[in-house]
């Protein structure tokens, strides 16, 4: 693998200007989707097939005036990641050469089970078309040696792109020590320097794959994999050894109504 690439998203200097949603959507040519006011500067409320990133705005008050935090919302892209551990169909999650997790919909069979089993909740279903979809750290526009377009937008440099280490190196020399998901699930390929306890953006404090998320891959399919074959050789073993299997008139020579 190449250099593992990431982002790290710092918080305390986001402005929620939401440039980064808007570039996202213009490079990914994603449709526009009606929303509604619902009290609340954030716009859309969540992801969705059409949305792979968003800030999400945690309006709280804190000493008698409104005090915000702003998250990037978009997949993690994590070292471990669970999606890829429970999808049954190959290929239709893969880790590209610099980390990033990343969705073919050719292979996608829309059955959900990533959905289901991402610790973030980020990969949204598309009923339309029986398939999911999520950020791609913008796999297309690396591999012409462009930086993700969301990065790109960024006015504030909130969202810093690179080598993963030297990302983690410059923030420590710059004295933010405090990164999420430096180390957490195999090291998250989105990582953040947040304002408040991680609990507070709606993150989980520790991250990690739910129980039962591996038991597909790691018993399931490996058990299947070796019982199916030996299931049909035994079966193939004892027709050799005992013939197929005869009906007890057949084997008397009997007929139905002896
Ligand atoms: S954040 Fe969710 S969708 Fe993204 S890599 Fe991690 S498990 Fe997969
Ligand atoms: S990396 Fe690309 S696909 Fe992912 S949120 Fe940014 S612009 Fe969207
Ligand atoms: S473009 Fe940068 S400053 Fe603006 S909302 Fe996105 S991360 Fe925050």
């Amino acid at each position: 693998m190449a250099t593992r690439k990431a982002f790290l998203v710092d918080t305390t200097i986001c402005t929620a200007c939401r440039s980064c949603q808007v570039a996202c959507k213009n490079w990914n040519e994603l449709g526009v989707e009606p929303t509604t006011n619902r009290g609340s500067y954030e716009n859309p409320m969540d992801l969705s097939p059409t949305c792979y990133t968003k800030i999400k705005f945690v309006e709280r008050e804190k000493s008698g005036s409104l005090n915000w935090l702003f998250l990037k919302q978009q997949c993690l892209h994590c070292g471990e990641a669970a999606c890829m551990k429970v999808c049954p169909a190959p290929g239709a999650l893969y880790r590209n050469a610099h980390g990033a997790v990343v969705f073919n919909p050719e292979k996608c069979t829309g059955c959900k089970y990533c959905i289901t089993a991402c610790p973030f909740d980020i990969p949204r279903y598309n009923a339309a078309t029986n398939k999911i979809s999520k950020c791609h750290l913008c796999y297309d526009r690396i591999e012409n040696n462009l930086i993700p377009a969301c990065a790109k937008a960024c006015p504030t440099g909130a969202i810093k792109y690179g080598a993963r280490e030297t990302l983690i190196q410059q923030a420590k020399s710059d004295g933010k020590a405090n990164i999420y998901g430096e180390k957490d699930l195999d090291g998250l390929g989105c990582m953040f320097i947040l304002k408040d306890a991680p609990s507070a953006y709606g993150l989980p404090d520790v991250p990690k794959i739910k129980a039962g998320t591996s038991f597909y891959k790691d018993f399931v399919e490996p058990l299947w994999n070796f019982g199916a074959p030996a299931a049909i050789i035994a079966l193939f073993l004892h027709y050799i050894t005992f013939g197929a299997k005869r009906t007890d008139n057949a084997s008397e020579g009997g007929t139905a109504n002896d």
